[in-house]
């Protein structure tokens, strides 16, 4: 597992401090709907601070054109729209896409992060109008210990998710350290992630340590009983960290549109619920690993069940082996719902990952908060990966009862996979 230097183990003052953070926060007419991001950036941010560093912060925000690039492409989908075209409508179409695109220099710009990181800090946060051009250069050259600047949207240069070596070195360029906290992105090998710790001495910040010490310690020595639930949409999104897990737990719990395929698996009809046909074999190949390993493995006995995909579907409860015809799983059931409680009780450790029905809906949102609730009653070390079960838990009011709610929905479950993160694996060992 990692054991990397942080911010604490390197001397920063006086030093230009390049940050790596995760401020692709959610925005709505100009304004951030959701501050978590830069809330969870500032305990990395005041350190370097208030230990003299000069700091020059960057991120990503959405998916922008590359309009700082020479060459301003279209992206997909308009270059499938304009293909579509008769032929000689697709020049004026092309040319109408791309005067659009300019538009994104306001839309994806991080300016608003940098006044609301201001307020939130209680002190000036400089903003560059460029990242690696003249302005970025010149404002991170006049910085002094201790202030901030703060550099426009990394992905306005395609040259960011390319991990292109030339702007990697260029971004390295304005500074002598790096600090990755943006745990988010740290499973892209993009060249604010990963491409400038070729170039400086790499360190992570307080966000990254927080996330590879809970979820590291959790995977390596855990507290037993040891407790994994999935769910969430599908078995093939997840199989990497089924596997992974089956190596460690004592108990995995199967809840969620997944565990239809389980089901079926088994034999059992699941009528037209989210099932991957091409994924039984492998279902099957899984429960044998679980019964190999000696761990107990558990599926829903009941379920909740609708006639449409719908919030106001007619609804009704249904055993796993009993589900009838044009009728699809939706949620797990009260039955379910109180074996899978009993099982948290006195858990050690529980890894939670994937809501156990469809959350969003009212109707359908019991088997989750049941879940929740049981997990917040267990008093063991709870870690909730996946960007819906973090919403999931939020939403229905336990984020304040688990142990830890990791901050990147990608990144979590490759993490939990036990793959490598080339945005961690980058940064300097301890000794
Ligand atoms: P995470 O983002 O936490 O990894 P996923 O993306 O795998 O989680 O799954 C979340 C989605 O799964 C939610 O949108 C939820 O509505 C959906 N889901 C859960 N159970 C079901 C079900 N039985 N049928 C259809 N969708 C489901
Ligand atoms: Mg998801």
């Amino acid at each position: 597992m990692y054991n990397k230097k942080s911010v604490e183990d390197i001397e920063v003052r006086g030093k230009r401090v390049l940050v790596r953070c995760d401020f692709n926060v959610p925005m709505k007419d100009g304004v951030i709907t959701d501050t978590k991001r830069i809330v969870g950036a500032l305990p990395t941010i005041k350190y370097l601070s208030e230990h003299g560093a000069r700091l020059i912060l960057c991120s990503h925000m959405g998916r922008p054109h590359n309009i700082f690039n020479e060459k301003v492409k279209l992206d997909k989908k308009e270059k499938k729209k304009v293909e579509e075209l008769p032929e000689d409508q697709r020049d004026a179409a092309a040319a109408e896409y791309l005067e659009k695109a300019k538009g994104d220099v306001t839309k994806f710009s991080l300016k608003p992060v940098a006044e609301k990181l201001a307020e939130l800090l209680g002190m000036p946060v400089k903003m560059a109008s460029d990242v690696v051009g003249p302005d970025a250069k010149a404002k991170a050259a006049a910085l002094s210990d201790g202030e901030i600047l703060l550099l426009e949207n990394v992905r306005f240069h395609a040259e960011e998710t390319k991990n292109d070596p030339d702007f990697a070195k260029e971004l390295a360029s304005l500074a002598e350290i790096f600090v990755n906290d943006a745990f988010g992105t740290a499973h892209r090998a993009h060249a604010s992630t990963a491409g400038v710790a070729d170039y400086l001495p790499a360190v992570c910040g307080f966000l990254i340590q927080k996330e590879i010490k809970i979820m590291g310690d959790a995977l390596e020595n855990p507290v037993r009983p040891f407790v994994a639930i999935l769910g969430g949409a599908k078995v093939s999104d997840k199989i990497g960290v089924i596997n992974n897990l089956l190596e460690k737990v004592d108990t995995l719990i199967i809840g969620g549109g997944m565990a239809y395929t389980f089901m079926r698996a088994m034999g059992n009809a699941t009528g037209t619920s989210l099932c991957e046909d091409d994924k039984l074999d492998l279902a099957r190949e899984l429960m044998a690993k679980a019964k190999e390993k000696g761990v107990d493995f558990l599926l829903p006995v009941d379920n909740f069940i609708g006639r449409e995909y719908k919030e106001d579907t007619p609804y009704m409860r249904i055993y796993s082996d009993a589900i009838p015809d044009g009728w699809m799983g939706l949620d797990i059931g009260p039955i379910t719902q109180d074996l899978f409680a009993k099982t948290l009780i006195g858990a050690g450790t529980v890894i939670w990952n994937g809501p156990m029905g469809v959350s969003e809906w009212e109707h359908f949102a019991s088997g989750t908060r049941s879940v929740a609730e049981a997990v917040a009653e267990s008093g063991a070390i709870s870690i909730i990966g996946g960007g819906d079960s973090a919403a999931a838990v939020e939403t229905l009011g336990f984020a304040d009862r688990m142990t830890h709610i990791s901050t990147g929905g990608g990144a979590s479950l490759e993490f939990l996979e036990g793959l490598e993160l080339p945005g961690i694996a980058c940064l300097m060992d301890k000794e």
